[in-house]
Parts: C-alpha cells; sequence; structure tokens
C-alpha cells in the first residue's frame, strides 16, 4: 500500500459520517464539513437490513447500531380496506440465513451512534460547501463564506440537493416521484390496541401505502403513509401536516390503521424526490456517494444502506491505492454504481408494486426466490466478499 491520502468528505448526515468512519477504520486522514451548526436528522425512523448491518461490521460499530435499534417479529402484509393478512414473513430467522437481523430505529439515535465514532475535531460545523474543483493533483472545496480546502480526495455526500454533483455532472435536478409521503412517530401504548403486534406492516391499497415499524426500543412505532399525486407545489420539500389531511387521504382504509394515522403528534408532509441513474460519479479528485450519487425512493430502504456499501468500498480502495487516487475511484464505481443504479430502478418499481390500480394480487412480492423472502439478493450481500482489490483490473 502506498501512503495514504488526505480526504474531505461533504455532509454529515449518515452516508458522510458512515464515510468518515469507514477512512479511519483504514487509517486515513479524514476531516468531514456538514453545513448544519449541529448535527441531527428528521424525527422519524428508518431500517437497516442485513446487507447494511453487515457493511457497518465491517466498520466495527454493527453491534452499537443493533444496540438502538429493534428487530420485529415479523414482516406482515395488510389489505387496504379490511386489514386482511395477505403475507406475513417470520423475520426472526435473519441473522442465520443472511448474517444480520433486519432492524428498524430512530434516525437520531443512529446519527448519536455514527457521531460518538468519529472525532469531534475532525467534523466541521456550519461549512455549507458550494463546489469541489480538481486544480492539479489536488481537489479543492469551496465553502459559501468565501473559504476552501485542499484534499488529495473529495467526497461529496451531501445528499439529494448535493452540491458537489453539480460540480462533477453539472445541473441536473433531483425527479419529482410522483408520491408524498406523511411521517410520524406515536407512542406504541396508545395504539397498542389497534395494531395488536410490533410487526413490521405494509398496508397497500389503490394509490398508497403505509409501512409502519417499533423505533425507541419498540416503545414508539414510526409510520410513513404514501399518496400519489401529480405534483408537489409547497416550496420547501418538508412541511408539517395536519392530521385530518392524513385521514382524509386515508377514507375508507381499516379503522386500527386510522387509528395510528390519527393518534396525536406531530406529522410531517415529505415530497420524495430521487435522481435519475448516472454511470459516473467521479470528476478528476472528486466523486460522489451515498444520496448525492443515486438518491432513491425509500420503496425498498435501502438508501442508508447503499451508502455504507459505498462508503466502505471507497474507504478499502483509498487505502489500497493509496495516491494512485484516480485508480481508487475508478475501483470504487465498478462495484458500486452498477449495484446502486440497479436499487433505484428497484426502488421506483416498489411504488408501482404497492400502488393498486385495479386489481389486488395477492402474492407477495419478490416471493419466487430461494428464501421466499422479498428482496433476498440484497439482503444476502456482503460487501466485505466483493472487495478484493489484490486481483487485476478487469476494465
Ligand atoms: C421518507 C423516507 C424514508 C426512508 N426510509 C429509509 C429506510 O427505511 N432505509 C434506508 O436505508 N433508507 C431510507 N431512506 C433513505 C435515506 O434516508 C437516505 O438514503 C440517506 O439518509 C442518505 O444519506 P446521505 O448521507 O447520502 O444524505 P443525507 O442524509 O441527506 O445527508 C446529507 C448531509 O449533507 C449535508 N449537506 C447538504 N448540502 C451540503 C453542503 N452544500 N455543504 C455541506 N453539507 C451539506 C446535509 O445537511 C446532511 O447532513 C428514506 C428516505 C425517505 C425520504
Amino acid at each position: 500500500m502506498s501512503s495514504t491520502p488526505k480526504v474531505v468528505v461533504i455532509g454529515g448526515g449518515i452516508g458522510g459520517l458512515s464515510a468518515g468512519i469507514a477512512f479511519r477504520s483504514r487509517g486515513i486522514d479524514v476531516e468531514v464539513y456538514e453545513q448544519a451548526r449541529a448535527l441531527g436528522e428528521i424525527g422519524a425512523g428508518l431500517t437497516l437490513s442485513p446487507n447494511a448491518l453487515k457493511a457497518y461490521e465491517g466498520l466495527g460499530i454493527r453491534d452499537q447500531i443493533e444496540a438502538v435499534g429493534f428487530a420485529g417479529p415479523g414482516q406482515v402484509v395488510r389489505r387496504w380496506n379490511d386489514g386482511v393478512e395477505v403475507s406475513r414473513v417470520d423475520r426472526s430467522g435473519y441473522p442465520d440465513i443472511f448474517g444480520a437481523p433486519y432492524i428498524s430505529l430512530h434516525r437520531a439515535d443512529f446519527i448519536d451512534v455514527l457521531a460518538a465514532n468519529f472525532p469531534k475535531e475532525r467534523l466541521h460545523l456550519g461549512a455549507q460547501a458550494i463546489g469541489a474543483e480538481t486544480v492539479g493533483d489536488r481537489a479543492v472545496v469551496r465553502f459559501a463564506d468565501g473559504t476552501s480546502v485542499e484534499a488529495d480526495l473529495v467526497v461529496g455526500a451531501d445528499g439529494v440537493r448535493s452540491a458537489v454533483r453539480r460540480s462533477v455532472v453539472g445541473e441536473d435536478a433531483p425527479v419529482f416521484t410522483g408520491t408524498v409521503c406523511f411521517r410520524g412517530l406515536v407512542p406504541y401504548e396508545q395504539v397498542a390496541d389497534a395494531l395488536g403486534s410490533k410487526d413490521w406492516t405494509l398496508y397497500v391499497g389503490p394509490e398508497r401505502h403505509v409501512i409502519s415499524y417499533m423505533v425507541r426500543g419498540g416503545d414508539v412505532v414510526n409510520f410513513v403513509a404514501h399518496v400519489d399525486t401529480d405534483s408537489w407545489l409547497g416550496e420547501s420539500w418538508t412541511q408539517e401536516a395536519d392530521v385530518h389531511e392524513i385521514l382524509d387521504a386515508f377514507e375508507g382504509w381499516h379503522e386500527p390503521l386510522r387509528t395510528l394515522l390519527g393518534a396525536p403528534g406531530t406529522f410531517y408532509k415529505w415530497a420524495l424526490m430521487d435522481r435519475d441513474p448516472i454511470d459516473s460519479w467521479s470528476k478528476g479528485r472528486v466523486t460522489l456517494l451515498g444520496d448525492a450519487a443515486h438518491a432513491m425512493p425509500p420503496f425498498i430502504g435501502q438508501g442508508a444502506g447503499m451508502s455504507v456499501e459505498d462508503a466502505y468500498v471507497l474507504a478499502a480502495a483509498v487505502a489500497h491505492f493509496g495516491q494512485d487516487v484516480p485508480e481508487a475511484l475508478r475501483r470504487y464505481e465498478q462495484l458500486r454504481v452498477s449495484r446502486a443504479n440497479e436499487m433505484v430502478g428497484r426502488a421506483r418499481a416498489g411504488r408501482n408494486k404497492y400502488h393498486l390500480k385495479e386489481s389486488w394480487d395477492p402474492k407477495p412480492s419478490g416471493a419466487q426466490n430461494r428464501t421466499g423472502i422479498a428482496h433476498d439478493d440484497i439482503y444476502s450481500y456482503d460487501i466485505r466478499d466483493h472487495v478484493d482489490f489484490d486481483e487485476p483490473a478487469t476494465v
């Protein structure tokens, strides 16, 4: 291994902090710059599937993440109007089948774990990047306050509205997916009778679906209620939502579900945006990671998972190829672009699968595979098995 380069990561979200941890785990000098004045995440839940947890195992923090997660007993699909159970998968066997469980957790708890594993003095808050370029054999990031920093490699992990992406691929605006979602958190004890279990549950119906799962160790229910719509008229992509707006959107749906959607609390409405897939994420010594590279709708729960897989590979490549940053980026893209772009396509297709148009298809999605578990090929994947930079390059 040649001498290790200095890396700057833009964005201190899930992908950026994971990248920071991954670089440090390989002994690489890294600094993270985040535009917000304090680290944080929206008050909502997130799921991590086995492939994501195996990548975090590779970073040495899987146990800490599992400790703030909830591994629910089952995965249940229900019919929208009468709640009839269409399919049920027992998730308790996932560690044996896939090598890790499927967990759900509060985003703030997740960020806390990531932040606790990255040195505070290397995290620069209130630093808004406006662009990044390669100048000679250095990469330079410019910030809104007029300052700049140099490194051997700049990684844009600055989310779906990435400024670094503009420097890499030019102007390409995020795309409205045609779906908005309402998100809420409700104490389980308030809705225990209505829900009856702590299963991850998907209600599917005409032009809508609702996913609910537990966070905070099973004490709080997170729901995400998706509704198709022609356009998003809001100035911001996030707005506070009125509970009546949610209940109106789910008029006629199963009463116990409406009990959850109508429970007291603060709810938000989101425009779901994604990006058309691109074949290259890098320009010179600047590259992309996470949503900045491959934003996808949440319908297969893989956005965060893909960002930690990216982080694992990029850090391994930079550690292996040292000062040959272009070769490290070539190998990073070789391993990551097609898998992440496939997830974008599958996530987009998920919306059509869940939002019934005319007929009810009672077959659970993806049932025709080895385990009978939808997306089992995604969950079986272990990024650590795919990183072997000692092999000669094939392209
Ligand atoms: C409704 C919904 C549900 C989801 N559910 C799941 C799920 O269950 N499982 C899953 O795996 N994924 C899920 N996702 C996707 C997941 O949230 C994202 O893929 C993940 O957060 C991406 O992380 P990221 O670090 O790339 O981007 P972000 O989390 O957006 O982080 C980007 C960071 O960069 C900072 N930043 C932005 N611009 C700048 C700048 N110019 N300079 C400096 N800093 C900047 C931001 O402040 C932010 O901290 C969901 C997404 C949505 C919308």
